[in-house]
């Protein structure tokens, strides 16, 4: 059990628990350092600050996660330390959110075509006022019936390359890292196991400012950490990592604090971002 978990959703995103009670838990669980990560807001960022203040044993980070397409893959990269205050990054998230509204969209259209049609307004009301995402499109479909399984939505339907997945608007995963470093964060590659040509996309990141990757994540077991250890030792990449938890409740799901990498990769994201925020404002 790890004091730190560096990647965690809210119900701002595809996670099920609302800022407060993810804090709430994780000081059950007896947390010191955690990040809130949710894909293309911050905005749970300042209930969860608030929910924190009564608990000065945990600290509680900034973070995002932003998620790209390349040809077959899907390249995710989490941002630390994010400036989130900053207007124009807020705009930018803001138009990243609209998109995922019309790419959710044309995944209930394919459905439909599929012979599964889902009503559109259910799908919003699932996604709540947050970022609207593929797991809310899954809870949709296992309501109707049409798969058994939450995760089969994914296996059989809208994963990467299923028949009724839609591309995000192009932002490559180079992008992606230059903007968390424009808003003084660190930026580190999420849950790389699965990304084909790993080591080309790791040398195109570090030069656009890449600082670290998820060695500990959810379920990976000892062999997969060693082989990204050994990776991200070569690239002089930070071992980052966390449990990626959205209180989904499947049997499978770790929970906060289970994957979490060594308190001294906190303490030098701190230092890098304090680095950073240094050289940006002068
Ligand atoms: P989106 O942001 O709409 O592309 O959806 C991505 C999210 O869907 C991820 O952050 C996970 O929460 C979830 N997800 C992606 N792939 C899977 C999978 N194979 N099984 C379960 N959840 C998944
Ligand atoms: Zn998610
Ligand atoms: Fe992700
Ligand atoms: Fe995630």
């Amino acid at each position: 059990m790890a004091e730190i978990d560096l990647h965690l959703h809210t119900t701002e995103s595809d996670g099920k628990l609302t800022p407060p009670d993810l804090i709430a838990l994780a000081v059950q669980r007896e947390l010191k350092f955690i990040a809130i990560t949710d894909h293309d807001t911050t905005d749970g960022l300042d209930p969860a600050w608030k929910a924190a203040m009564s608990s000065p044993q945990l600290t509680v980070i900034a973070g995002i996660e932003l998620s790209t397409d390349i040809p077959g893959n899907e390249i995710h990269v989490l941002g630390y330390y994010i400036d989130h205050r900053d207007t124009n990054f807020q705009m930018l998230l803001q138009s990243f959110r609209e998109s995922r509204v019309g790419r959710a969209q044309k995944m209930v259209e394919k459905l439909g075509e599929m012979g599964m049609p889902l009503e559109w307004t259910r799908v919003r009301e699932i996604a709540g006022r947050g970022s609207i995402g593929r797991p809310h499109v899954a809870q949709a479909m296992l309501e109707r019936g049409y798969i058994s399984q939450f995760q089969e939505a994914f296996e059989k339907y809208i994963g990467r390359n299923g028949p009724a997945y839609v591309e995000r608007e192009k932002q490559t995963p180079e992008a992606a890292v230059q903007l968390i470093g424009e808003v003084g964060g660190v930026a580190v590659l999420a849950h790389p196991a699965q990304v084909d040509n790993l080591e080309n996309v790791l040398t195109s990141l570090k030069a656009a400012g890449l600082k670290g990757m998820e060695v500990h994540y959810a379920q990976y077991d000892a062999e997969t950490v060693a082989r990204l250890a050994a990776l991200a030792e070569k690239y002089d990449l930070l071992p980052c990592g966390g449990s990626d938890y959205h209180a989904l409740g499947t049997p499978t799901e770790r929970l906060p604090g289970t994957a979490g990498p060594p308190m001294w990769v906190a303490e030098e994201i701190r230092d890098l971002a304090m680095e950073q925020q240094y050289s940006r404002f002068g």
